[in-house]
């Protein structure tokens, strides 16, 4: 088997052993790259030579993620390396430093190699707003990866990235890994640094993992994860050794399935989906644990929420990208209320305004209280509604998205259409809650669906198992487009 197919556990155990070199695994991945992206365009301006002639041999740990190639999504920070978040108003923008959880990574030994596409600004669920022109789910190329860190997903998917980085406002990690037939995983709000992520929605933001089973997701979140007082939001919480928790027995543990999720007609749920779920309900009875219904009343104003607290504050974040600091500025301006105009105008696509319109709006004088503040009231209402749900059970299971992968074009004109395929995402990022995503079926035409599973704060190590024994119990994150 070539080396880009495996995973970092067997990689590292080649690794530690001197059985192969991260020299080998690098031009592996650089081979994969050059045969297999072309169709599926995970990445965006990569070149292999430039990155291996770049990297520097680093003197061995004994870290599992030593000489360990991973792929960024274009909204995080590599010191030296361009930086768009697949905008054009941010082209030609180099990173002046790394952002946190890469120089975690890197300290562990594992190396950057290669930026993914992604919706521009991380706004979108299907990967198609990105400057750079779509990625392609490899296993249609057809259909969306799912977005926005659909290049992420799709390079884990394609074995053209042994892991990849992705980060979720709303469920940009999850649904993409849904879609791709991935692991993906959003942790608590405040796990990880966000210094280094250029924001979308600060108090929804999270940097998450995107592997190819439930074991490298452990590995890479125990590196990626803690303090840092550079970002005034992460949480000084201890991080377990996440991997130390699998295996564990899981035996008695208590499972909610709320029953909203699965209400006729409300979310668009697809029958082959749900069918995949109630399948995935008995795999989980077959070990013991007891799964029950449980009721979040407030799941169909997620949404709505959703739509009025995050555009408030990516309108906000997005105001610093004027022409004057950062990226490109409009040529030959008249003046300078034009070159903000003409800079803006030109340089951000139409999501992006879409989005800061929205933002604006809700936070105007006269509308803040109205949309705004009235949005962050019923945001804890649903905060509540999980902590209930959690005072009876262990962890709860979802569908990933109510659909499998769609066909690109499908909802690009249809705003509203698009923003649904995050309602069982969503709800997490709102309640700062972890929710992870693991493979758990196919279609009725053959695309793999996502099982989610969501935990109280700060619980991922008992998530990670959980998900895990489920993985070791059935076969779906083994099977490659
Ligand atoms: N699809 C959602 C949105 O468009 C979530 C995106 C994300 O998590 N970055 O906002």
């Amino acid at each position: 088997m070539d080396l880009a197919q495996k995973t970092v556990f067997e990689l590292s155990e080649l690794l530690q052993k001197g059985s192969c070199a991260p020299e080998d695994v690098l031009r592996s991945v650089a081979e994969a790259i050059r045969t297999k992206d072309g169709a599926v365009h995970a990445y965006v301006d990569f070149d292999p030579e430039r990155y291996l002639k770049r990297w520097k041999k680093m003197p061995k740990t004994s870290s599992r993620l030593w000489g360990i190639p991973f792929a960024v999504k274009d909204n995080l920070c590599v010191r030296g390396e361009e930086i768009t978040c697949a905008s054009k108003i941010l082209k030609n923008f180099i990173s002046p430093y790394h952002a946190t959880v890469i120089e975690k990574l890197e300290e562990k030994g594992a190396i950057v190699f290669g930026r993914t596409n992604m919706d521009e600004f991380a706004f979108g669920s299907s990967c198609e707003t990105s400057c750079y022109g779509p990625t392609r789910n490899p296993w249609d190329l057809e259909r969306v990866p799912g977005g926005s860190s659909g290049g992420s997903a799709a390079a884990v998917a394609n074995d053209t990235a042994v892991f990849a980085l992705g980060t979720d406002t709303g469920g940009s990690v999850r649904q993409p890994a849904s879609f791709c037939g991935v692991t993906g995983i959003k942790p608590t709000y405040s796990r990880v640094s966000r210094y280094g992520l250029i924001a979308f929605a600060s108090s929804l933001d999270q940097i998450g993992p995107l592997t190819k089973d439930v074991r490298d997701m452990a590995l890479v979140l125990e590196a990626a994860a803690g303090h840092d007082p550079r970002d005034s939001t992460s949480a000084d919480v201890p991080v377990p050794r996440y991997s130390d928790f699998l295996g564990r027995d899981v035996k008695g543990m208590k499972i909610g399935i709320p029953k909203e999720y699965f209400q006729k007609g409300l979310h668009g749920l697809h029958g082959d989906v749900e069918e995949a779920i109630l399948k995935a309900v008995k795999v989980l009875e077959g070990l013991g644990i007891s799964v029950e219904e449980v009721s979040l009343p407030l799941t169909h104003y997620a949404i709505n929420v959703y739509y009025i607290v995050a555009p408030s504050e990516a309108s906000s974040n997005l105001a610093r990208f004027d022409g004057v600091r950062f990226g490109r500025r409009s040529e030959v301006p008249s003046g300078m209320l034009d070159m903000y105009e003409r800079t803006r105008g030109e340089g951000f696509g139409a999501e992006a305004k879409r989005r800061i319109i929205l933002g604006t709006f809700s936070l105007s004088s006269g509308y803040y209280d109205a949309y705004y503040l009235k949005a962050m009231k019923v945001r804890t209402k649903i905060m509540q509604d999980f902590n209930a749900a959690f005072q009876k059970v262990d962890a709860l299971i979802t569908p990933t998205s109510p659909t499998a992968a769609f066909k690109l074009g499908e909802k690009m004109n249809d705003p509203l259409e698009m923003y649904l395929s995050d309602i069982y995402t969503i709800s997490a990022n709102l309640a700062a809650i972890p929710a992870l995503s693991v493979p758990c079926g196919f279609s009725n035409e053959g695309l793999p669906i996502g099982l989610q599973f969501l935990g109280k704060h700060f619980d991922e190590a008992a998530l990670l198992n959980l998900a895990y024994a489920f993985e070791q119990s059935t076969d779906f994150h083994r099977r490659t487009p």
